[in-house]
């Protein structure tokens, strides 16, 4: 039987080797990371050891590490923290920050999907400033690279900090938060390869981060509540796995250049979104205008394929990607947009076997 493709590591990433084992040997560990007996003590070495994994992988203090629940929570103790007092946001932001009920600015992307650089300067230069600016290092829907050099030079001249939501970039991209110099920054860890329901705010220089939740002294007092041993654990198992593997992802723009030129071949109509900008090599977003991506998605999940739309469904009613809205795109595109995302474990056989199936489901389409 033919294996069902899985093409939605945006969504979720398949779990990296190696972090399976490293959580099942912490699940018979009964300590809590908090108790000074010795098996607390064994407890938070295994912490302690995953904080380590995760600040090499990015170029951070592991001081500065704090472990919460994923990067929704991280994104929100941001948000909940600063956007009251202004914050600063890309139009393309993941819906855990554009969503939240603040007033807060939107800056422009172009019809590529980078933020506006010359909008943003006109925007963080308004009277009253915002005091943070937060805009994602990667784009989950387009897998567009912001440009978050020039975003944190252009805040710290005027004294602003600034938040990076790096989920989608962390183990796609070589990160070194220590040169970036960006204030805050939010990572999954499924989104790598870890568990869900994990994640991290992460600071830099003398920076502490905003307290969400209160309660016992967990994580510095940063963030209350019993650590998640297991979760930290997987989390650090697969960072250490995405730093010793990031070429597989410089190799893998071979194989987003070969299916996308494919794909092309397979309809004169189709856009490709990010195309000419710099994108990380996973993820491949692309609408065939007119068509009905639910039922191509439906079609695709027949055929063997996991692949997600470029919509989100929720109560019944069907929205369109704000993101691809923001780059300009009409109902017609937005109606027919999909969304492709491989990883660490995508072979050319998987690509292939999407193009086989794309070949007829795009031809009836046409049709
Ligand atoms: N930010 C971005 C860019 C994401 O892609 C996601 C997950 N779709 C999130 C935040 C939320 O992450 P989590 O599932 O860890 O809450």
């Amino acid at each position: 039987m033919k294996e069902h493709v899985y093409l939605d590591y945006n969504a979720t990433c398949p779990l990296r080797p190696g972090v399976r084992e490293a959580i099942l040997e912490v699940l018979d560990l009964p300590g809590n990371a908090s108790s000074i007996h010795m098996h607390g003590r064994e407890a938070r070495k295994k912490v302690e050891h995953a904080r380590k994994q995760i600040a090499e992988l990015i170029g951070a203090n592991q001081e500065k590490i704090t472990f919460n629940s994923g990067a929704t929570e991280g994104n929100n103790t941001i948000m909940h923290a600063y956007a009251p007092q202004g914050v600063l946001v890309s139009a393309i932001e993941h819906p855990c920050i554009i969503n939240l009920e603040h007033s807060m600015a939107l800056v422009d992307v172009t019809e590529d999907g980078v933020i506006d650089l010359d909008h943003f300067e006109e925007m963080i230069s308004k009277s009253p400033p915002p005091l943070l600016a937060s805009v994602m290092m990667v784009n989950n829907e387009t897998g567009v690279i912001q440009p978050l050099k020039e975003i944190v030079e252009i805040s710290h001249n005027r004294g602003i900090k600034v938040h990076t939501d790096a989920t989608q970039a962390v183990g796609r991209m070589n990160i070194d938060l220590f040169l970036l110099n960006a204030d805050y920054m939010t990572l999954s860890s499924h989104k790598i390869g870890g568990p869900q329901g994990i994640g991290a705010l992460i600071t830099t220089n003398d920076i502490e981060p905003p307290v969400l939740f209160h309660g016992g002294g967990q994580e510095k007092s940063r963030r209350a509540g019993t650590e998640n041993i297991p979760g930290i654990v997987g989390f650090g198992a697969a960072a250490e796995h995405a730093r010793k593997n990031l070429e597989k992802y410089a190799t893998l723009k071979n194989e987003q250049a070969y299916l996308e030129s494919e794909l092309k071949k397979l309809n004169e109509d189709i856009i490709i979104y990010g195309e000419n900008v710099d994108r990380v090599h996973n993820t491949t977003c692309f609408s065939i205008p007119g068509a009905n991506a639910e039922t191509m998605l439906i079609a695709f999940d027949l055929d063997g394929i996991s692949l997600s739309s470029g919509s989100a469904c929720s109560s019944g009613k069907v929205s369109h990607s704000h993101v691809l809205k923001a780059m300009g795109a009409g109902d017609e595109e937005l109606k027919g947009a999909l969304r492709l995302s491989y990883g660490w474990a995508t072979t050319r056989e998987h690509i292939d076997q999407f193009l086989n199936a794309a070949e007829k489901i795009i031809k009836r389409v046409r049709n």
